[in-house]
């Protein structure tokens, strides 16, 4: 499938009425919005359309859902690529796939190249020690380098990158006229996920007895992603029940369960870092 999306790039539905909270985070994206849609209102004034932009923050708060509102309101083809997809690649493969991935998001601007993981390509060198050394990595890097030193600013092709390392990146990545803006997107506050409750709970049949601020109040620390994983296995859970409705009971038990799963993943990822 990502050959099929490396020769179109995809049309994209997601808008910004999908994204709950952000609201800062929003109001940037809503800027690169704006420079596929209407560029001549900057270069008509001189000014270089910035060509990549970083979205950095913990896993799950909605990076890679931002980049394609981006393309959806927007209304431009999206193209995209993981960064962990390269790591263990032969040399020279990586390289060529962000070369052919460049030329064909050219012939199809304006348009959105999304790099998600870009930490896994983009890691500082003096960060690798000599036992995990990654030609392909690197090759892959500086093919991007280049690509991303390749067009003009005002070429009508835009790159967002994602990442929940922004610490690690090679700062070559960070230069001007390659990533040179950041957009921070944080966890939730309690606020915010009664916001992104009630956005997953549209497609939901609910019971009366469901109350998406206390909900929001005892999920301290969850993603966008684990509501709505929430939402979705209190659903299947109440399905299971042969219920016609999901009642409070069943996001409850949805709620040890994602909190379990959280658990299991931090014992995973932390005893690497
Ligand atoms: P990762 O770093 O793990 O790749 P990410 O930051 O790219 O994560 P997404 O893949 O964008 O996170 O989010 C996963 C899912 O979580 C989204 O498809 C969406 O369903 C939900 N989600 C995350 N943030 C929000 C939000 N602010 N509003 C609504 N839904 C959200």
């Amino acid at each position: 499938s990502t050959a099929k999306l490396m020769e179109k790039g995809t049309t994209i539905s997601v808008t910004f009425k999908d994204i709950a909270g952000l609201k800062e985070a929003k109001t940037e994206v809503m800027e690169v919005v704006d420079f596929l849609k209407n560029p001549e209102r900057y270069t008509a004034l001189g000014a270089k359309i910035p060509k990549g932009v970083m979205l950095a923050g913990p896993p799950g708060t909605g990076k890679t859902l931002m980049a394609r509102a981006v393309a959806g309101e927007a209304q431009v083809p999206f193209f995209s690529m993981s960064g962990s997809e390269f790591v263990e690649m032969f040399v020279g493969v990586g390289a060529s796939r962000v070369r052919d991935l460049f030329k064909r998001a050219k012939e199809k601007a304006p348009s959105i190249i999304f790099i998600d993981e870009i930490d896994a390509v983009g890691r500082s060198r003096g960060k690798v020690n000599a036992f995990q050394a990654n030609d392909e990595r690197e090759s892959t890097l500086n093919q991007l380098l280049t690509e991303l030193d390749g067009f003009g600013p005002n070429t009508g092709v835009i790159v967002l990158a994602a990442t929940n390392r922004p610490d690690v990146l090679d700062k070559a990545l960070l230069r001007p006229g390659r990533f040179d803006r950041h957009i921070y997107l944080e966890l939730p506050t309690q606020e915010e996920r009664i916001a992104i409750f009630k956005v997953h709970m549209r497609p939901l049949k609910l019971a009366k007895t469901v109350n998406v601020e206390n909900l929001a109040k005892m999920s301290p620390g969850f993603s966008g992603a684990d509501i709505a994983n929430l939402c979705n296995e209190a659903a299947l859970i109440a399905a299971r029940k042969k219920k016609t409705q999901v009642g409070h009971v069943d996001f409850m038990q949805a709620r040890d369960r994602v909190i379990g799963g959280i658990e299991r993943k931090s014992k995973i990822i932390s005893p690497k870092e």
